[in-house]
C-alpha cells in the first residue's frame, strides 16, 4: 500500500460497527498507518474500541484482489465491464428486468449505494437490489415504518447518557457497539441513580453493568413488552395528552395486549414474577427511559412485532424524541443507515421514499429523468437467492459481502451460485468464500482507499476519506457501477466524475418536492462545493436548506410521517415460538465476538485481535453437556436440517439450558467446517423479510476424536491434518488447532510444518498416544507440534510467542518439547486485553495481590486502559474471583 501523503493526518470513519466512530489516520514514513480516535467526532470523542484501534494492522496487500478477472484469469477493466454490461443487457432483453439482481452491503459507502440503487430501480426497472443489511436491521425498518410512517430513528446517542433507565434488548452492546457501551458506562458513573436492564437469553459481557438481567426464553419479547404496555395502562403511567394528541390505535393495542397478568408473562418468558414486576415498576416510574434494541430483536421471525411492541410502550408514555427518552435501534454495520437513506433495500425507494407510493415514484422518476421506476417490491435477500436457485435470476452482481458465509442456509446459497448463469463479485480480497463462484471478479477499493460518506445509528453522516492510493487496478464501487450503466446505454444519468457529485445529487433528491413531508432531508448540502465536500464535518439529519446544523430528535410533539401525521400503535399479539422436534431439541443462537468483524476478512488478519478468541466455539449449559457426555474442549457437532458445523465445546452457564450459542465469523478460510449460517434456517419475518438467525432448532452431539493437535507454524500449511482444524495468525506465523479420527500417523501429521530442511527434535510415546516435535532453522523455531489423545493442554499464549523469539539455547529447545512455559515466563492465560496482551491468569494474580477494581487492575497491568473494550470482561472476572474468595472465607469460618 502507498500513502497519498506521508505524515498527513486524515479524518475518516471506522468501517466496522454502526457506532460510526471518527478516526485519525496518519500514514507513517515506514509504510505503516497510525490510528487514533478523533477527539472532535461527536460519536466517539476520541475513543476507539479494540477493532477500531487495530485498523492500521489490517491494511496489508497480501490477500488483495488487484486486477479484474474473467473466468479466474487476469483481464482488464474494459473487457470485464463490457462483459458485465452485455450479460445484464442480454438477460433483461430476453427474460425481463426482474431476471437480474444486485446484492450489496452495509459496508459500501452511501455514494456507491446511491448509484447501484439508481441503476437498478430507475434504469433497469426492477427493484431486485437487496443488501446484507436485510440480515441486520430490516425488522427495525419495518417496525419504524408501521409506527412512524417512515424509517426514522427518533433519538441520539446522547439520550443514552441522559436517561435514568436504559433497557438493552437483544443487544450485547459491550461487544457489538463497544464505544457506545463505554459512553453508557461513563454516564452511569456520573449518574449513580441510572439503572440498566439487559434483556437477553444469554449472559453477555454487557451484563457486567446491568442492575437487572432478564434472561428470557428466545423470541418471547412480545409477551414481555405487551405485558409492560398493559402494566403502564393499568398503573396510570401512560401519557394521555401524548396519546390523544399525537397517536392512533392505543385502544386496539391495549386490547390485543390483554390484561397485565404477570404470572402469564412469567410462564411465557421463563422469567420470575419478581423480576418482571421489578422491571415493569422501573419503567413505569422512570420518565427518562431509553430502550435500545439490536439484532436479538431484529433477527427473528417475529422481529417486526418485537420492534412495535417496544415502540408501543414509548408512544404510550410519550417518551420519544425528548432528551433521555425514546426507542433506539442500533445498527450492526457502518453504513446500514446510509443504505436505508438511498433506498438500497428491495422494498424501499431513494431518499426514504416508499416504493408503493405512486407520488414518491413520480418524484424519483422526475428527479432522475429516468425512463421508468420499479413499481413493485424486489426480492429480499433470502428470496433473492432462492430465486437464483430456481433459475429465475440470470445475472447477479454481489458487492462487498460473502453470502455463502452470511446468509441462512449458506450451503444452499453456494449451490444457487453454482447454478447461476452469470455471477459478478466486486471484492477487496481474494480470500472470501464467495470469490470461488464468480464469473467476473472486480477489484474494489478497501477502507483507506475509499472516499465518500456513511451514516451511523444516530443519523449522523460522516466522511470516510481516502489516504492510501488505489493499489494495482483497484477502483471504487460507484465507478464500477457507473461504467456498467454507461455501457448499458444510460451514460447521461451516470456521468459522475467524483463521489462528491453523487452526494450532491443524493442531497438534492432528499430536498426535491419535500417541504417537510418526508423525514430524510439533507437539502442544505445539495450545493456543496468540492472543497465543502472534502471538508464536510459530521452532521445529523435532517438538515434542510438554510437550516443551521444542530442536534436533532423526532416526534416529541408528534408530527409523524403517516398520512394523518399521527404515530401508530401497532396491535401485536404474542405468538409462541415453534415447538422443537425430537431430532433437533436445542435452540441455536448466533452472534458476534468482541474482536472480530463479520467474516474476518480484515480483523482475521491481525494476530492481536485473533488472540482474544482464536477458535469458534459452542456455548453449552453444564446440565446439557453432562447429559450429552460433552466435556470442556471436546469437539461438538451442531446440526440442523440445513447443515452442520464442528466447533469446540465451551461449557458455561452463560447460556440457558436447551440453548446453544455459536459465533458467526469463521469461514472456510479459517476453519474446516464452522460456517454457522450453513446451519441457520431460511425462515424470515413476514413483514421485514429478515431471517430468524437467533432461533434455529438444532441437535448437538459430541464428535469423538481419537487425537487432538496444536501447532505453531512459521508458514501457512498447504494441507490441514485431521477432520477438524482452525487456523489463526500469530506474530511471526500461524497457530493451528486440529483433531482427527483413526490412528494418528505422527509422521504425516508432522509434515504440516512444511519444510524439509529444518532440524527436528521429538519426544513421543505412541502407546500412551502423544507426540511432540519441534523444528528449527538457523536456531529459530520453524514449528512446534503437539499431539495427544486428549485435548492438548499446552499454554497457547506462551506457545504463540515462540515464533517471534530470539535464537534458542539447547535448554530452551527442551522446554518447548516439555510444552510448558518456563518459570521466568509465566503463562498469561487466555488473552482478555488485546491492546496490551494481558491474559486471565495475570488478572487473577493481580486480584489475589489486592487489585479489587477494574481501575486497580488497569494500574497494575495496563489492561483496559487503552481502548477499554475488555473492561466488562475484567469486571466479570473480578466479580467471579471476589465471589470465590468470599465463599472460601465463609467455608474457612464455618470450619
Ligand atoms: Fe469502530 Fe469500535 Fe467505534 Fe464500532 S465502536 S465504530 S468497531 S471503533
Amino acid at each position: 500500500m502507498t500513502a497519498i501523503n506521508i505524515n498527513k493526518t486524515v479524518k475518516t470513519t471506522c468501517p466496522y460497527c454502526g457506532v460510526g466512530c471518527g478516526v485519525l489516520a496518519t500514514p507513517q514514513p515506514d509504510g505503516s498507518v497510525s490510528i487514533k480516535g478523533d477527539p472532535d467526532h461527536p460519536s466517539n470523542f476520541g475513543r476507539l474500541c479494540s477493532k477500531g484501534s487495530a485498523l492500521g494492522e489490517t491494511l496489508s496487500l497480501d490477500d488483495r484482489l488487484l486486477y479484474p478477472e474473467i473466468g479466474g484469469k487476469r483481464s482488464n477493466w474494459d473487457s470485464a465491464l463490457d462483459l458485465v454490461a452485455e450479460k445484464f443487457s442480454d438477460a433483461i432483453q430476453e427474460h425481463g428486468p426482474d431476471s437480474v439482481a444486485f446484492y450489496v452491503s452495509g459496508q459500501i459507502l452511501t455514494e456507491d449505494y446511491y448509484v447501484a440503487n439508481k441503476l437498478m430501480k430507475g434504469f433497469i426497472g426492477s427493484a431486485n437490489i437487496d443488501t446484507n443489511s436485510r440480515l441486520c436491521m430490516a425488522s427495525s425498518v419495518a417496525g419504524h415504518k408501521r409506527a412512524f410512517g417512515a424509517d426514522t430513528v427518533p433519538g441520539t446517542y446522547e439520550d443514552l447518557e441522559l436517561a435514568d433507565l436504559v433497557v438493552l434488548v437483544g443487544s450485547n452492546l459491550a461487544w457489538c457497539h463497544p464505544v457506545l457501551f463505554q459512553r453508557l458506562e461513563t454516564a452511569k458513573v456520573s449518574n449513580p441513580g441510572m439503572r440498566i436492564v439487559v434483556i437477553d437469553p444469554r449472559q453477555t459481557a454487557t451484563c457486567a453493568i446491568a442492575d437487572l438481567h432478564l434472561a428470557l426464553k428466545p423470541d418471547t419479547d412480545v409477551a414481555l413488552f405487551n405485558g409492560l404496555l398493559a402494566f403502564l395502562a393499568e398503573s396510570y403511567s401512560t401519557n394521555d395528552r401524548y396519546i390523544n394528541s399525537f397517536t392512533e390505535g392505543f385502544e386496539e393495542a391495549i386490547q390485543k395486549a390483554g390484561p397485565c397478568e404477570i404470572g402469564h408473562v412469567a410462564e411465557k418468558t421463563g422469567l420470575s414474577r419478581q423480576d418482571i414486576a421489578l422491571f415493569y415498576k422501573m419503567v413505569a416510574g422512570t420518565e427518562k427511559t431509553v430502550t435500545v434494541y439490536s439484532q436479538g430483536v431484529n433477527q427473528s421471525v417475529v422481529g417486526t412485532d418485537k420492534v412495535n411492541a417496544i415502540i408501543n410502550t414509548h408512544l404510550a408514555t410519550g417518551r420519544i424524541g425528548k432528551p433521555g427518552m425514546g426507542p433506539f435501534s442500533v445498527t450492526g454495520q457502518p453504513n446500514a443507515m446510509g443504505g436505508r437513506e438511498v433506498g438500497g433495500l428491495a422494498n424501499m425507494l431513494a431518499g426514504h421514499m416508499a416504493l408503493e407510493n405512486p407520488q414518491h415514484r413520480e418524484i424519483v422518476q422526475e428527479f432522475w429523468k429516468s425512463p421508468l421506476v420499479a413499481d413493485k417490491q424486489g426480492l429480499k435477500a433470502v428470496e433473492l437467492f432462492q430465486a437464483v436457485k430456481a433459475g429465475k435470476i440470470k445475472a447477479l452482481w454481489i458487492m462487498a459481502t460473502s453470502p455463502v458465509d452470511s446468509l441462512p442456509d449458506a450451503d444452499g446459497v453456494a449451490e444457487a451460485l453454482k447454478e447461476c448463469p452469470f455471477v459478478v463479485v466486486s471484492e477487496v480480497t481474494k480470500s472470501a468464500d464467495t470469490v470461488a463462484y464468480a464469473d467476473v471478479l472486480l477489484p474494489a477499493a478497501a477502507w483507506g482507499e475509499k472516499d465518500g460518506t456513511v451514516t451511523n445509528s444516530e443519523r449522523r453522516i460522516s466522511r470516510q476519506r481516502q489516504f492510501l492510493d488505489h493499489p494495482g487496478e483497484v477502483k471504487a464501487d460507484w465507478w464500477q457501477i457507473a461504467e456498467v450503466a454507461r455501457k448499458m446505454g444510460f451514460g447521461e444519468a451516470f456521468s459522475y466524475l467524483r463521489p462528491g457529485e453523487i452526494f450532491k445529487e443524493h442531497a438534492a433528491l432528499s430536498d426535491y418536492r419535500n417541504s417537510g413531508s418526508r423525514d430524510f432531508d439533507i437539502g442544505a448540502y445539495k450545493g456543496v462545493s468540492d472543497e465543502g465536500y472534502q471538508d464536510l464535518t459530521p452532521f445529523q439529519w435532517p438538515q434542510q436548506v438554510d437550516a443551521n446544523p444542530s442536534e436533532t430528535r423526532f416526534f416529541s410533539e408528534g408530527d409523524f410521517f403517516t398520512k394523518g401525521r399521527k404515530g401508530q400503535f401497532v396491535p401485536v399479539s404474542y405468538q409462541a415460538p415453534r415447538k422443537l422436534e425430537r431430532a433437533y431439541p436445542f435452540i441455536l443462537n448466533t452472534g458476534r465476538v468482541r474482536d472480530q468483524w463479520h467474516t474476518m476478512t480484515r480483523t482475521g488478519k491481525t494476530a492481536r485481535l485473533v488472540s482474544h478468541i482464536a477458535e469458534p466455539f459452542a456455548e453449552i449449559h453444564p446440565e446439557d453437556a453432562d447429559q450429552l457426555g460433552i466435556n470442556a474442549a471436546d469437539i461438538v457437532e451442531v446440526k440442523s436440517p440445513f447443515g452442520k458445523v464442528l466447533v469446540r465445546a465451551l461449557v458455561t452457564e452463560r447460556v440457558r439450558e436447551g440453548e446453544v450459542y455459536v459465533p458467526m465469523h469463521w469461514t472456510d478460510q479459517f476453519a474446516s467446517r464452522a460456517r454457522i449460517d450453513a446451519v441457520v434456517g431460511p425462515e424470515t419475518d413476514p413483514s421485514s423479510g429478515q431471517p430468524g438467525s437467533k432461533f434455529t432448532p438444532v441437535s448437538v452431539s459430541k464428535k469423538s476424536m481419537d487425537w487432538f493437535g496444536f501447532a505453531v507454524l512459521k508458514h501457512k500449511p498447504a494441507e490441514f491434518p485431521g477432520d477438524y482444524w482452525v487456523l489463526a495468525p500469530v506474530s511471526g506465523g500461524y497457530r493451528l488447532e486440529f483433531a482427527g479420527q483413526g490412528d494418528p500417523n505422527f509422521n504425516a501429521i508432522a509434515s504440516v510444518e512444511g519444510t524439509d530442511t529444518a532440524d527436528c527434535m521429538r519426544v513421543e510415546d505412541t502407546t500412551a498416544g502423544w507426540s511432540r516435535r519441534a523444528f528449527w532453522k538457523d536456531d529459530l523455531l520453524e514449528a512446534a507440534i503437539f499431539i495427544s489423545k486428549n485435548p492438548v493442554e499446552v499454554s497457547r499464549q506462551w506457545a504463540c510467542g515462540l515464533l517471534s523469539s530470539d535464537p534458542m539455547s539447547k535448554k530452551q529447545r527442551f522446554q518447548i518439547l516439555a510444552g510448558r512455559a518456563p518459570a521466568d515466563r509465566p503463562d498469561p492465560g487466555a488473552i482478555v486485553c488485546s491492546c496490551f496482551q494481558v491474559g486471565c491468569n495475570q488478572i487473577s494474580e493481580a486480584v489475589k495481590n489486592g487489585a479489587d477494581s477494574v481501575q486497580k487492575v488497569g494500574t497494575e497491568l495496563k489492561a483496559g486502559t487503552n481502548c477499554g473494550s475488555c473492561r466488562s470482561e475484567i469486571q466479570s472476572q473480578l466479580d467471579d474471583l471476589l465471589k470465590e474468595a468470599m465463599h472460601d472465607a465463609d467455608l474457612a469460618q464455618a470450619g
